[in-house]
Formats: structure tokens, C-alpha cells, sequence
């Protein structure tokens, strides 16, 4: 692989942070993370944003198929000019934003792994499309800042378990595979990155109007995440009087003075379906 600074020089193109481009530049580094997902031949990879190709290339070696899906349309010669050189041919390469991209179409009848070192400025909303989408989603290897993956695997309790938290931890099991330094990285990122797992649950005892109500109660409990959840989840876009709430709250057992960043899944999901009753009754 050939490093990013040197292509980019060559180019005379330039790294856009718009579109949070820090090039792995450490072909070592991105082979230890591609080992590490365990992916092989039957995978169907979609990678997003493969930028010049570091992750790509080992994993084009590995998986039986990568669909990479790269927006930057100046990336796309250089990205295939990399492949031939290193004499790959099982990458699709799609000029395309991965929030427009039909997941579906991809997928066909098959499951994907998804992968990426993913553009900073958009890591969670990628994230909570991968949960809307998991039906056709095996699993996913994603790097994130590290104070981002640190806000995914949060616990309840603590400062950094937030809405992110609780949405992803209902969908998938969460693992760590690598921290990665920002000497890796090419230009050099001012943070450290963290690769983390995902492992999608299919939601058997929600149906998906459901499962659409429990992310409407996330949200609103998180709105105003000083207050107790009594008064953040009153009003707002949920539309529930004060009153509604706290029978809510108190039908699924949990005491209406508590806050969102207290609330296990479970209970979230014990929140919601009181919620669920509640319209149903009215
Ligand atoms: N995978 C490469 C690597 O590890 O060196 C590049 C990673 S860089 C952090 C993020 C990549 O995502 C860039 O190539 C950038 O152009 C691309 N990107 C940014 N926004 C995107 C979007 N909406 N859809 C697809 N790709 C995007």
C-alpha cells in the first residue's frame, strides 16, 4: 500500500476534515485489525469509507466479497488504482454517501459484515442506521474516537452513558477489538481510536412499531438529561402529559424522580412497553 501522505501529495489533494478524512497509514496496523474481526471467505463485507484502500486491502484478501462505498469522488481512481496494484478483484467500489446508500440492494438475499474507520463528524448517525438496518447486518467492526466507543459501551450510571448508549446496547452485544494511536493515522488525528464489535440481536419481543416507541422514549429521556425523568419526558415530541408519565413510570416500576442515566435496558424497554399500554388504553 502506498502511504496516504505520499498519494495525496502526488494528487496535490488534500485530506477534508468535512468529511473526517484520517487515512490509516500503518498497513501493520490495519492487517492486526482486519485479523482480529475473524472475517473469511463467506463474508459479504460493505466497507465504509475506504478512503485509499489501508483497511480494504487486507480485508479484499480475506472476505469472499467487499462493496466499498466511498463519497469523496476524488478518492475513487486512486482507490482502484491501489486494488489493481495489488492485483485485487473481488472490490466493488461505490461512489456513493453511506446515508443514501440502499443497504437492502447490497445485502440481496445474503447478510452483511459491515466495516469501517468511520468519518468522525458522522459516527453515530452511521450508527443508529446500522441499528434501523440490522436485520441484514451479521455484524459490524467500526473505529470510532475513542471518547465516542467509550460513550457506546457505558454502563448505566455514569456520565457518558447517553442516548447512543442505551439505542446500541438494546440492538447488539458490544466488544472491544483495538486501541489504535493517532501515529497510525495519516494526517495525525489529535485523539486516540478505539475499534469496537458489533454483534446484532434481532428484537423478538418488540415488534418494530414498538421498537420505534422505545427509541421515541430513549430520546425524550435523554432531551434534558439533568432533570428527572418526570419532567424530560413530559411534553417534547413524545407528546405525554406529566401525568401520563409518571403512571408510566410508575407501571413499569421506576421511581418518576430518577433520571434517564440511571435506567438499565431493560428498563427502558419496561418504560416503553407502559407507554405502548397506556396509548393503547386511551
Ligand atoms: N478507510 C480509510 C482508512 O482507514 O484509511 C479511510 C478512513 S477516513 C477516517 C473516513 C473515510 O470516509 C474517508 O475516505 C471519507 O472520504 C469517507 N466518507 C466521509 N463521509 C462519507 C459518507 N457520508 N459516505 C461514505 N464515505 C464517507
Amino acid at each position: 500500500m502506498t502511504h496516504p501522505g505520499q498519494v495525496l501529495k502526488r494528487e496535490k489533494l488534500y485530506a477534508g476534515k468535512e468529511m473526517g478524512q484520517n487515512f490509516l497509514s500503518s498497513p501493520g496496523t490495519a492487517e492486526m485489525i482486519v485479523e482480529r474481526t475473524g472475517i473469511d471467505k463467506e463474508a459479504i463485507v460493505l466497507e465504509i469509507g475506504p478512503g485509499l484502500g489501508a483497511l480494504t486491502i487486507p480485508l479484499a484478501r480475506r472476505a469472499g466479497r467487499v462493496i466499498a462505498v466511498e463519497k469523496d469522488s476524488r478518492l475513487i481512481p486512486l482507490l482502484e488504482e491501489e486494488l489493481a496494484l495489488e492485483e485485487i478483484s473481488n472490490v466493488t467500489v461505490l461512489n456513493q454517501d453511506i446515508m443514501k446508500t440502499d443497504f437492502r440492494e447490497i445485502a440481496g438475499d445474503e447478510k452483511l459484515t459491515i466495516m469501517g474507520n468511520l468519518p468522525y463528524n458522522i459516527s453515530s448517525q452511521i450508527l443508529f442506521r446500522l441499528v434501523k438496518e440490522r436485520a441484514i447486518i451479521e455484524k459490524a467492526f467500526l473505529m470510532f474516537q475513542k471518547e465516542l466507543a467509550t460513550r457506546i459501551i457505558a454502563s448505566p450510571g455514569g456520565r457518558d452513558y447517553s442516548r447512543l448508549s442505551a439505542v446500541v446496547q438494546y440492538a447488539a452485544q458490544v466488544g472491544f477489538v483495538a486501541d489504535i494511536k493517532p501515529t497510525a493515522f495519516f494526517p495525525k488525528p489529535d485523539v486516540h481510536s478505539t475499534v469496537l464489535r458489533f454483534d446484532f440481536l434481532a428484537s423478538a419481543d418488540m415488534s418494530a412499531p414498538m421498537e420505534d416507541l422505545l427509541f421515541d422514549v430513549i430520546k425524550a429521556a435523554f432531551s434534558k438529561r439533568r432533570k428527572s425523568l418526570k419532567n424530560s419526558m413530559a411534553g417534547g415530541e413524545l407528546g405525554l402529559e406529566k401525568s401520563v408519565v409518571i403512571a408510566a413510570l410508575t407501571h413499569a416500576a421506576i421511581v418518576p424522580e430518577r433520571r434517564a442515566e440511571t435506567l438499565s435496558i431493560a428498563e427502558f424497554k419496561a418504560l416503553a412497553m407502559a407507554v405502548w399500554q397506556i396509548r393503547q388504553e386511551t
